[in-house]
């Protein structure tokens, strides 16, 4: 049986994919703000070092995947805390699990968003992210809005994950990203609740092609199969889990 780490594996995406991982007889260490194996804030470095070590002990021998499945939504304030759980976070983990991904050739799969296209990939924003210095583009989200922090921390975090695709495939690590769609969780619950996003988020909700938002459920039954081996050749791939919603937005953009 397989051994995975997560990050926010207490709510949402995160606890159906790792139960759906338990069922299937695998060990699962989740890391989480709230409840889990190891109590981490993610958006500080101290709680980035936290979840790596802890998952070090945990899993001496090695990992087959690690999810960075944390995340926080557009209506998160600072907007900087989004900047730092959704993408500082993310790339510091898997970093810091890379060691632990070779010893099994294990693979990483990032959760992405459809929202991710939305913000340019030259957006300063998604852009000071990229060249990594958390300080400056902590500062450089603070002027924007909810929707840029989210989508374009998802954005940079996706852009990441394929620029290093190559480099880490050389190293026997495959990396993949899932991009959901509007799905029913707590941290939808409370972008619904919102004032001026909440009516965005409905009308987006209501146009969805297959005719419904997403369950926890439906999103997970992809991400289990994308660290399978049944995926063993799925590598710096993008898999837009919507609804069809990004074909809707973008039919030719792929
Ligand atoms: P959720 O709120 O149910 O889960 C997020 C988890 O992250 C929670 O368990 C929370 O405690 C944890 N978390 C938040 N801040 C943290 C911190 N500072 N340190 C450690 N853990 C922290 O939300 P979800 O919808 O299941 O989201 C899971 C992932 O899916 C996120 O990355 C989110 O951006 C992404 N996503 C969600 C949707 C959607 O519509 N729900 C769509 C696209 C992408």
């Amino acid at each position: 049986m397989r051994v995975y780490a997560m990050t926010g594996g207490a709510t949402g995406i995160g606890a159906e994919l790792k139960r759906q991982l338990q069922t299937c007889g695998h060990t699962v260490i989740s890391v989480d703000i709230k409840e889990g194996d190891i109590i981490a804030d993610l958006s500080v470095l101290e709680g980035r070092k936290a979840a790596v070590e802890g998952i070090q002990r945990l899993a001496p021998d090695g990992l087959d995947g690690f999810i960075p499945c944390a995340g926080l939504p557009p209506v998160a304030r600072p907007l900087s805390l989004i900047a730092q759980v959704n993408y500082f976070a993310v790339v510091a983990t898997v970093e810091g699990l890379l060691g632990l991904l070779k010893k099994k050739k294990g693979s990483v799969l990032f959760v992405s968003s459809n929202s991710a296209p939305m913000v340019a990939a030259d957006d300063p924003f998604v852009q000071a992210c990229l060249t990594g210095n958390e300080e400056a583009a902590c500062a450089a989200v603070e002027s924007r809005d909810g929707h840029t922090a989210y989508a374009g921390s998802k954005r940079a975090a996706t852009i990441w994950m394929r620029r290093h695709a190559v480099e880490y495939a050389a190293a026997g690590v495959r990396m993949n990203a899932v991009a959901p769609g509007i799905t029913m969780t707590p941290l939808t619950d409370l972008v619904f609740a919102d004032p001026e996003l909440g009516q965005v988020m409905k009308e987006f909700g209501d146009s969805v092609p297959v005719g419904r938002t997403a369950q926890p459920v439906d999103i997970a039954n992809t991400m289990r199969f994308m660290l399978s081996d049944d995926a063993s050749y799925l590598c710096g791939s993008v898999v837009f889990v919507d609804g069809g919603s990004d074909a809707m937005l973008r039919s030719e953009d792929f």
